[in-house]
């Protein structure tokens, strides 16, 4: 199977043999860097066309943005149908309810154990570190119009769409993954009948997996014109205010990348998290710069499959964690909670921490993977104490800043719990496989 930097690879290798059939050219310096080192190189590039840019943004605005919006506006067509298509592909190759209730289970224990982990990480984080101490913010100007988030209840109703195209339209993850589960479980149970589409949704998916590829070939691009504009737009005088709050949580969430994240991929995957997290620097370079998990969905898929994780896993585990694993964001919900109520003077008990851990999983599991939605989620978490919701407009000047961070954590949890669970599934397959043969 071809991937990510293979492609590049190829790309190159054909320019280079045709000129010259039996000793192959040297090739130029451009052509012989991975897709990764591209991604890097472009986003500081951006950075620091970004700074030389900062006392005309609108330059950056009008001429740099564009490229980065089409990008994305690429990537958001394809994600949809892509992963419609790869999931009913996954669910009909399992050809098992059991396969999938299993994947499934353990996806989702997952997905709750590393969210808890993030969110108490970020609240010990912001304790230990004093994050709203020695702040002098004026709060009495403040104004935030919180949105209700929906109760828990029609939040499990809105999984369940009563419209088949409408989710397709508005890329409503959550409801595209229910139908395409429904219609992977109606194929198998439809049996024979249903070969013909069967057969046209994986192809379906091999098309949309090759349009994706060839989007990916340009990310250098995207990235550039993503980053670019925000860095011009914001600056640096934008961080200094909040810097310690910045610092604060990107180190609470370097902490979840570095012993969660690495832990769970030696403990469950065996697998290096050196290797792992190598594998994943696409993926970071374009999270970083989107600040969209969404967004970053396709190239997640390719680079966790490069990694040996297989396609019925990665088509399944990845768009459900767009959708609802947002350990970054809990850890920024967390943090930000604790900075609020220091900066407002309210002191937090241990029971309304413990709340703070509950809904901010909850929140972040509602929380889409675009940008800035963990931010209107921040809301519900501080309803749920008693903080005052003003406080959003506190931490909304330097959201862009926490947001790439927080994507960056939502997609590297994605792919090590797939890393995760595909392993312990491989182990399982295998262990039966050798009782099957001793019983013979
Ligand atoms: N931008 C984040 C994501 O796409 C969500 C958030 O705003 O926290 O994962």
């Amino acid at each position: 199977m071809e991937h990510v930097d293979d492609l590049v690879a190829q790309s190159s290798d054909a320019t280079v043999s045709s000129d010259t059939p039996t000793a192959p050219k040297q090739k130029p310096w451009f052509k012989r860097l991975s897709l990764t080192t591209w991604i890097f190189i472009a986003l500081i590039l951006g950075v620091l066309v970004g700074l030389a840019l900062q006392g005309s943004p609108e330059i950056a605005d009008t001429y740099i943005k564009p490229f980065g919006t089409i990008f994305l506006n690429l990537i958001k067509m394809i994600v949809v149908p892509l992963v419609l298509f790869s999931i009913i592909a996954g669910v009909v190759s399992l050809d098992d309810v059991k396969k999938v209730g299993a994947i499934g289970g353990k996806t989702i224990l997952f997905y709750l154990c590393t969210t808890a982990c993030a969110v108490t990480l970020g609240l010990v984080f912001a304790n230990l570190m004093n994050v709203g101490a020695g702040y002098q913010m004026p709060t009495e100007d403040l104004s935030y119009e919180a949105t209700d988030p929906p109760s828990l209840i029609d939040t499990l109703v809105n999984i369940f769409p009563s419209n088949f195209f409408q989710p397709m339209a508005d890329a409503t993850m959550l409801q595209v993954i229910v139908i395409a589960v429904v219609f992977g479980f109606g194929m198998i149970a439809a049996g024979k009948k249903a070969k013909p589409v069967i057969d046209i949704c994986n192809s379906l998916s091999d098309v949309c997996i090759a349009i994706m590829r060839g989007i990916i070939l340009v990310a250098p691009f995207g990235v550039f014109g993503l980053i670019c504009p925000v860095i011009a737009n914001n600056g640096i005088d934008v961080l200094r205010p909040l810097l310690w709050l910045i610092v604060v949580a990107y180190v609470a969430m370097a902490c979840q990348i570095i012993f969660v994240y690495s832990g769970i991929i030696k403990l469950f995957a065996r697998m290096s998290p050196l290797k792992f997290l190598k594998g994943e620097m696409p993926v970071i370079g374009f999270a970083f710069a989107s600040a969209s998990s969404v967004g970053t969905l396709p190239i997640n898929m390719e680079c966790t499959e490069k990694m040996g994780v297989s396609k019925e896993v990665t088509s399944f585990v990845l768009p459900l964690g767009a959708t609802i694993n947002m350990d970054g964001t809990a850890i920024y919900q967390g943090v930000c909670a604790i900075f609020i109520a220091q900066v407002f003077g309210i002191d937090l008990s241990i029971g309304q921490q413990f709340t703070i851990v509950m809904t901010s999983v909850l929140a972040s599991i509602g929380t889409a993977g675009v940008p800035g939605s963990g931010m209107i989620m921040l809301a519900m978490v501080l309803q749920s104490v008693g903080l005052p919701v003003e406080g959003v407009a506190l931490v909304a000047g330097v959201d862009r800043i926490l947001d790439m961070a927080r994507t960056t954590v939502n997609v590297t949890g994605d792919a090590a719990v797939a890393t995760c669970v595909d392993a312990m599934q491989k182990r399982a397959a295998a262990r039966r496989a050798k009782k099957a043969a001793a019983a013979q």
